[in-house]
């Protein structure tokens, strides 16, 4: 019990004080018993919503439809959620109903995996365990509760999630769990790609990712919706995963280091997009894979690795290097230390602190119209354009000098020719 916070503890403590049963549920209870600390706390209990929002002071009703209220215990929150059940699934995607339940087991049953289907009262140091929960986590074995077929008939997403709880604690599948995956895929194919997303971040951001890719293609849940990744030859797809694993717990560099050797920019974007990612993480993730090939350009001047920079930005560098380690790790470890000796030039050049896009040149738009005697008309656009070339080539040319000489000599062999 030492593991539960206080806050969470009192609550337990007033709903049991007013008659209702109490349990802690879910991911908790299966981290404590395999004694990690557990992320979150969810307490489920048998009383109804409303007797919930009674019991204290303040009270966010979260999900109240559902069953869910959070009670805010000082700056604690603890979500609270009645014994439930669900009707059936008329789309694989959500339950027709919901009914509050009296009974923790009914709780339970409606659960993804037996590991995730215990319930624990700290106060009467109460274990439930109706589904062999403890003993499949001695065994490392993901199963459904109840029969998988079923179960993923009714949840789509569930699938995904076995797998990606296999990646992320390092378990096996149970023979008939990982049997009822690929004859249940048409039910997966309907499930809202923003969920799918949630999980594959997690399977990605494990210690076990390669693993749960390889798992993830074998039972055929990649060819629904990373076809790009689920259709390569199987060496390449061997090596993005190995490139996946070597790279760092980072989800933009992770999904660049599976892509990047399989599609261009464009589709890398796209394929973000299409999983729901934000706008600025599919960006990346296209830059990123963009750019990714550092070992093509082993022998570039630094003209060309400043154009590298400017074109991903300082901010971006360091995770464009350990992307680049990663897929050369990968595919071609006898490379890496050339490789280094590229990041370490790239790194200096950045150090230096070139000037890289057009504000940071030491002439502004206005200087440049008043060295040329014209208002706003597109040649300050050109005009900026070739001030910003020369000084990626040289930057010492970052004077407004030295600038004022470049445009005008720029500007007369301009009008000459
Ligand atoms: P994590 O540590 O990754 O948060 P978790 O077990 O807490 O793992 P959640 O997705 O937060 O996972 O879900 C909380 C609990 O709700 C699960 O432990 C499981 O009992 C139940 N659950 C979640 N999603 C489903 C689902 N699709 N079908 C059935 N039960 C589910
Ligand atoms: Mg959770």
């Amino acid at each position: 019990n030492a593991d539960i916070p206080q806050p969470v503890l009192d609550v337990i403590a007033r709903l049991r004080e007013l008659g209702h049963a109490v349990y802690l549920v879910g991911g908790c209870v299966r981290d404590m018993v395999r004694k990690v600390h557990p992320k979150d706390f969810d307490v489920a209990t048998s009383a109804l919503p409303e007797e919930v929002q009674r019991a204290f002071r303040k009270v966010i009703p979260t999900g109240i439809q559902h069953g869910t209220v959070t009670v805010l215990q000082g700056t604690t929150h603890v979500e609270v959620t009645t014994f439930r059940s669900e009707g059936d699934y008329l789309d694989g995607r959500r339950p027709s109903s919901v009914a509050f339940e009296r009974d923790i087991v009914k709780d339970l049953s409606r659960r993804d995996f037996t590991i995730n289907a215990m319930a624990y009262n700290p106060l009467d140091r109460d274990l439930v365990d109706p589904f062999g929960g403890q003993s499949d986590l001695q065994a490392h074995l993901i199963r459904c509760v109840g029969s998988a077929f079923e179960r993923f008939s009714e949840d789509g997403l569930r699938p995904m999630r076995a797998v990606r709880f296999s990646a992320v604690l390092g378990f096996s599948l149970d023979p008939d769990t990982h049997a009822a995956i690929p004859a249940t895929l048409g039910v997966f194919r309907k499930v809202a790609l923003e969920r799918v997303r949630e999980e594959l971040v997690k399977l990605l951001l494990s210690s076990r990712a390669e693993g749960g890719l390889l798992l993830l293609a074998d039972t055929g849940l990649l060819d629904v919706f990373l076809p790009e990744v689920a259709g390569a030859s199987a060496d390449e797809a061997r090596l993005a995963r190995a490139a996946v694993q070597a790279a760092p717990q980072d989800i933009e560099i992770r999904m660049a280091a599976l892509l990047a050797d399989l599609v261009d920019r464009a589709r890398a974007r796209d394929i973000g997009l299409r999983l729901k990612f934000p706008n600025k993480s599919a960006d990346l993730i296209a830059l990123l894979v963009e750019n990714a090939k550092l070992e093509t350009r082993l022998w570039d001047t630094d003209p060309a690795l400043r154009r590298l920079l400017a074109r991903v930005s300082l901010a971006n560098l360091p995770a464009l290097l350990s992307l680049a380690r990663a897929r050369v790790q990968a595919r071609a470890p006898d490379q890496l230390s050339a490789l280094e000796q590229l990041c370490t030039r790239l790194e200096a050049l950045a150090a230096a602190k070139p000037p890289l896009v057009p504000k940071e040149l030491a002439l502004t738009g206005g200087d440049i119209m008043a060295t040329l005697g014209v208002g706003p008309s597109p040649i300050v656009g050109e005009a900026t354009r070739f001030l910003m070339e020369s000084v990626l080539d040289d930057p010492s040319l970052n004077t407004t000098e030295a600038l004022k000489r470049q445009l005008q000599t720029w500007h007369s062999a301009r009008s000459t020719s």
